[in-house]
């Protein structure tokens, strides 16, 4: 597939713009030199509407556009307390009107209970968004009673709007729903004029998974478009088969899009081949500040003035460097990662942060 049929398949699609698309795609000069690379950033942190976005924020153009056509006046969506997809949705709800409303769990062992607000717990509460907090243990992505528990709570508060005669839409983890994995195609269409126009061919694209929204866009789109790019995945929690998150639910994920664009779609395997997932840079937990990720952040702050978040994007940059270090990315090859946000969750506390500043 060329890439006129590719946007003209994207363009039929619902979609009500919020975000401020291309994102920006720029040069890591000093930390290229350091490493021996050619490394590039495409900044979906900058996506907008606000300073503190994100990867989520393309999802919610999809999914809204769907959503307003049909009459959809509340959204309820669910996360982690310290949850980016949860800010981007709120924010890009209000922006067309949408009512949002966010479930978000919190595990107390790791955080204690909440108290004073801070970052994007803060910034969900400055913009006056519903917000239920629910206490939970170390195992909420992976015991069936918790997630019951969660699902039971957003379905009371479901019913209770749709007596009141409103409309309302439920979006899964992470901004999880079919009408968004296609947003990341884009992401990688962009990034292709963006290198190309920058006379590179990118070898790597490296990013931080978590719920699986950004890789199958991306990954078909490399597919469909017939480029030779390898996407390597750091990721932030368990990713086996038999996880709740596995990558057969990226292959799934992919196929669809693929055939949302009208594209071949070729078999598993294919798909599976493409897929190359990291699970060494999680550290103790989800969400708990790890000595690799506190230092990749530091490291590109220092050499960059850019910043990456503790929960996802300082622990994706960790693999990145990582990787770099031992010769898994040969010498000289185009490296993007891409910055899929975070940077409100330096704000939190000292156990999701770690102490960056020494
Ligand atoms: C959701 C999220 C991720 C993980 O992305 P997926 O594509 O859902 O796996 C990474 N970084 C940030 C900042 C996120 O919000």
């Amino acid at each position: 597939m060329d890439s006129t049929h590719f946007d003209a398949a994207v363009d039929k699609l619902p979609r009500r713009r919020v975000g401020f698309y291309p994102t920006p795609f720029h040069a890591l000069p000093n930390l290229s030199a350091a490493y021996g690379l050619n490394l590039f950033m495409k900044r979906e942190d900058l996506a907008g509407p606000s300073a503190i976005s994100g990867s989520k924020m393309r999802l919610a153009e999809f999914i809204l556009g769907r959503a307003l056509e049909n009459g959809v006046t509340h959204v309820i969506t669910q996360g982690e307390y310290l949850t980016n997809s949860g800010l981007q949705f709120a924010a890009a709800c209000l922006s067309v009107g949408i009512t949002p409303i966010l479930f978000l769990t919190r595990n107390v062992r790791r955080h204690g209970e909440l108290g004073e607000f801070r970052g994007n717990y803060l910034l969900n509460k400055t913009m006056g968004v519903e917000t239920h907090v629910i206490n939970v243990g170390d195992n909420v992505w992976h015991s069936p009673d918790e997630a019951a528990r969660i699902t039971d709570a957003i379905a009371v508060r479901k019913a209770e709007l749709e007596a009141q005669g409103h409309e309302v839409l439920v979006v899964g983890t992470g901004g999880a729903h079919p009408d968004g994995y296609i947003a990341h195609a884009l992401t990688f269409r962009e990034m292709l004029e963006q290198s190309d126009a920058a006379g590179v061919e990118l070898d790597y694209v490296y990013h931080t998974i978590g719920t699986g929204t950004a890789l199958p866009g991306m990954l078909a789109a490399k597919l469909c478009l017939g480029h030779p790019v390898k996407f390597r995945s750091i990721s932030i929690q368990r990713f086996n088969d038999g996880d709740r998150m596995n990558p057969g639910v990226i292959v799934e994920r992919t196929k669809a899009v693929l055939a949302t664009l009208g594209a071949p779609v070729p078999d598993d395997a294919t798909i599976r081949a493409e897929i190359d997932i990291d699970q060494r840079f999680i550290g103790e937990d989800y969400a708990v500040a790890s000595a690799e990720s506190t230092a990749a952040i530091r490291e590109l702050a220092r050499a960059e003035g850019v910043f990456v978040g503790p929960v996802y994007t300082g622990k994706g940059l960790a693999g990145l460097l990582d990787h770099a270090r031992s010769g898994r990315i040969p010498a000289d090859s185009n490296v993007a990662f891409l910055h899929t946000g975070d940077t409100g969750n330096l704000f939190e506390i000292p156990q999701v942060v770690g102490h960056i500043t020494a």
